[in-house]
Formats: structure tokens, C-alpha cells, sequence
């Protein structure tokens, strides 16, 4: 008979099989010392809450007090939230970092970056995202702004607000967009410098070109980053917005003056977009950096129905869109470089979005957490390790979501043939955990 819905034991033959999932959990380390749970099943634990969707850590502490998890992770008897918060804030970022680059490069060998290339190549994407903020909470690694708010008596006050921000760079052509690597800004420094230290480091977690086309926010549109796309070998897109006065205005005035390189009509989602294109090569950078680039600007009138009172009425609106390219006119139109500076909108999403609405990624897991192992530094004082807990979460749900999507997405008969969303997918494997008898134990 066939399947009827999705076991976890297939699940994690997949992940056994294709991915490595118990060999890498073997090799995680953490500042306990001789735990009676290892870091292995600690990692997991964790993993298998993200797998399923479980909204939070109380929620996989129940898990693993009323299911059969417990066996599943490899661990001899029930443990808690206490036991996880206190290995995670002392977890091994190595490791964690390792198994997502493996899975992206078996991705890569198993073609699944293939479908959705954009003329052949495949593109990702670099943004900045804020992970939590808190007027109160705050750790030896926040980062800090005044901000002005209201008290309850209507006051205007000033406070200091603590957040995380992080820089992620995740593939964004094919359906399945996992993460290639994550880097949180440290206090004090700016988003591109922490950019810049992920970028310079991919090369060597992923050899040369892992990717072919980079697409940046407008915050990028400076000389170290085109120099280093330069030198990695990358094409860029990069938004230009009046940030970038000089390049900004000399394209402006000089596609005022003549009629659009290109015009199109375009139905999306019952959107009409009514299109046109200028595109222009060899403007000088910056006055500085004088270095040629190309630039295309898109003027876009959206016309939508709406109704109101009753009547259906047209709506237009205008955008503007201005890029840079490195891409040349002879092998990309404007057309394509508009399609390529727009998918940038995927990462925001499909990334963010998606972690932050369906992966509960905003609850500043274990943010502040003073419960964490002790070691003795260079004065013979007794400390708490530096907290990793907020990095390890991340680590471990940005591999539970690339496996998870591409589980859903290219592996599941089931999800093609029963159209399940990858929630669905979430809850059959999650039910499978408490209907299993208490015998079940992974398969090695
Ligand atoms: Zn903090």
C-alpha cells in the first residue's frame, strides 16, 4: 500500500542518506563538561522543534517529557528547557556553520539550485535584517540606540533600545532559497562591514563562485563591495538610490532627456504593470571612483481595481526603480537586470518573512540568558563562557530550514500528489513522534 502521509523515519533516511544529519550531529561540541545529555541531542532536539514547527521551547520541553522525541534524539531519559538553554548558550558555532555548508553543497551537486537560473546563472542575495529588540533585556553583545517613545501619562521620552542585526546571504532564484551563511553585526560596527566580512569568507567556505550574481540594497552601492565582486569573480545588481547623489542624479538627467530604451506591459497577480526602461553603460561610479557602470532605471505604473463604496474603480501608481549592474548589455536586456533587481523583494519574502511569520525566528531565543557554563579566563577568575545561544539557534534553524524545503519542495511524492504546504508537512511528521511506540529509536 502507499504511503498516506509522511513518517519520520523516511524523513530521516533522507537526511541520513543525502545529508549526513547523525554524523554532523556527532561532531557538535558545547562548554559542558561530561553532560549526561549530549550536545549531539541537544542539537537534535532543537533541529526536530524546528522540523515541526514547535512555537517554542516550553512547547519542546513538553515534547520531550510526553512524546517519544526523547528516544528519537538519542538521549537516555526526558530532559528540559534548563538542559537545552544551558548547553545551547555554550554550543560550538563551528560545527553548526560546517553542516550548513555541506547541505548547500550537496544541494549544488544534486541540482538543486538548477531549475530557476536566470540565463544560466544562479543568483543570491545579501541583506541586513534586526532580529529582536528589547527596552530592558540586553547582553554583553547588543547593540544599542537612543530612540523616542511615549510613557503611559503621553511624555515624549528618550531610551536606550538594545537589538541584534544580522547579515544573511541566501540563493534566491531557485524554489528552494536556503541561507549560505549568516553574520551578526558587532557593537559598534555598520551593516556593510559586517557584509563584507561574510562575503570575504565565502570563497572560502564555498570555493570560487558558488553563485554567479550577487543582488544588494542600496547600502551596498559602494567601492569595497564592487571591488570585491571584482575580485571573487561575481556579477552585482545593486538598487542606487540618493544615497549615491552623484551616479543618482547623472542618470536621472541624462534618461530625462530621451525616450525609454524598452516598454512592456506585464500582469502579475491581477496586477497591470505598464513598464519602461532606459539603460545606459559607462557613467563614472563616483568622482572618486570614476570606474564605468551601467545603470537601468525602470518607471512602472501599477493599475489595480479597487472597489469602494460599492464601485470598482482603476487605480494607478507609480514607482521608480534605478540599478547598477556589472552585466552587460549584450548578454542581459534591461529587462532582465529589472527581473533580477526586483527578486531582491524574494529574500525579504521568502527569508525573513518566512522566519520570522512561520519559524517563530523573532522570540530572541536564550537572548540574555545568565544561566551558562563557567570557564576559567587568562586571571584565574571563574566566568560564564561568551553566550552563543541566540548564534546556535539561528545556525540550527537556517539548516532545519534548508533540509525542510527541500524535503517539500523537490524530494515529498506526497506533497505533489496531496498538495500539502510545507505547514502540513510539518504537523504529519510532528503527529508521527506521538502515535510511534516507545520503542522507536533513529535509525544510525
Ligand atoms: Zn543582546
Amino acid at each position: 500500500m502507499k504511503d498516506r502521509t509522511h513518517s519520520l523515519p523516511s524523513f530521516a533516511a533522507w537526511l541520513n542518506k543525502g545529508f549526513d544529519l547523525r554524523k554532523h550531529a556527532a561532531e557538535m561540541r558545547d562548554a559542558r563538561v561530561a553532560p549526561e545529555i549530549s550536545p549531539a541531542s541537544v542539537f537534535l532536539a532543537l533541529f526536530h522543534a524546528f522540523i515541526f514547527r514547535l512555537p517554542s521551547f516550553q512547547q519542546l520541553d513538553h515534547e520531550l517529557s510526553h512524546s517519544h522525541l526523547q528516544h528519537w534524539v538519542g538521549a537516555e531519559r526526558s530532559f528540559h528547557d534548563d538542559t537545552l538553554r544551558y548547553s545551547l548558550c555554550g554550543f560550538d558555532l563551528g560545527p553548526l556553520q560546517a553542516m550548513l555548508v555541506e547541505v548547500n553543497r550537496r544541494f549544488k551537486r544534486g541540482k538543486v539550485f538548477d531549475p530557476g537560473r536566470v540565463q544560466g546563472r544562479l543568483v543570491a542575495a545579501l541583506d541586513g535584517v534586526e532580529v529582536l529588540s528589547s527596552f530592558s533585556r540586553h547582553c554583553e553583545s547588543c547593540l544599542e540606540r537612543r530612540v523616542s517613545r511615549k510613557d503611559q501619562a503621553g511624555r515624549k521620552i528618550e531610551e536606550i533600545q538594545y537589538y541584534h542585526r544580522a547579515v544573511g546571504c541566501q540563493m534566491i532564484h531557485s524554489p528552494v532559497k536556503p541561507f549560505l551563511d549568516w553574520e551578526w553585526l558587532q557593537p559598534g560596527e555598520s551593516e556593510e562591514t559586517a557584509a563584507l566580512r561574510l562575503l570575504r569568507r565565502l570563497p572560502d567556505l564555498y570555493g570560487s563562485r558558488f553563485f554567479d550574481i550577487l543582488v544588494l540594497d542600496a547600502l551596498y552601492a559602494q567601492t569595497p563591495v564592487l571591488e570585491l565582486a571584482h575580485e571573487m569573480g561575481w556579477d552585482v545588481v545593486i538598487s542606487l538610490k540618493q544615497n549615491s547623489r552623484d551616479l543618482y542624479q547623472s542618470a536621472v538627467r541624462l534618461f530625462a532627456r530621451r525616450p525609454p530604451d524598452a516598454a512592456f506591459s506585464e500582469t502579475q497577480d491581477h496586477k497591470l504593470y505598464r513598464i519602461q526602461l532606459w539603460d545606459t553603460e559607462g557613467l563614472p561610479f563616483t568622482v572618486n571612483n570614476p570606474e564605468p557602470v551601467r545603470v537601468v532605471r525602470s518607471e512602472e505604473v501599477l493599475e489595480r481595481n479597487r472597489f469602494r463604496e460599492g464601485e470598482r474603480t482603476r487605480h494607478c501608481t507609480d514607482h521608480e526603480w534605478l540599478w547598477i549592474t556589472t552585466l552587460s548589455q549584450s548578454a542581459f536586456s534591461a529587462a532582465v537586470i529589472r527581473q533580477l533587481g526586483h527578486s531582491r523583494w524574494k529574500q525579504e519574502n521568502n527569508g525573513w518573512l518566512e522566519l520570522t511569520k512561520h519559524w517563530a525566528f523573532k522570540h530572541g531565543f536564550l537572548h540574555a540568558c545568565r544561566h551558562r557554563p563557567q570557564r576559567v579566563n587568562a586571571e584565574g577568575h571563574r566566568e560564564p563562557v561568551p553566550n552563543h545561544g541566540l548564534a546556535a539557534v539561528t545556525w540550527i534553524l537556517l539548516i532545519a530550514v534548508a533540509l525542510s524545503s527541500c524535503f517539500v519542495l523537490r524530494h515529498s511524492k506526497l506533497v505533489r500528489r496531496d498538495h500539502l504546504t510545507a505547514v502540513a508537512v510539518a504537523s504529519q511528521l510532528r503527529a508521527w513522534i506521538s502515535k510511534a511506540p516507545p520503542s522507536i529509536r533513529a535509525p544510525d
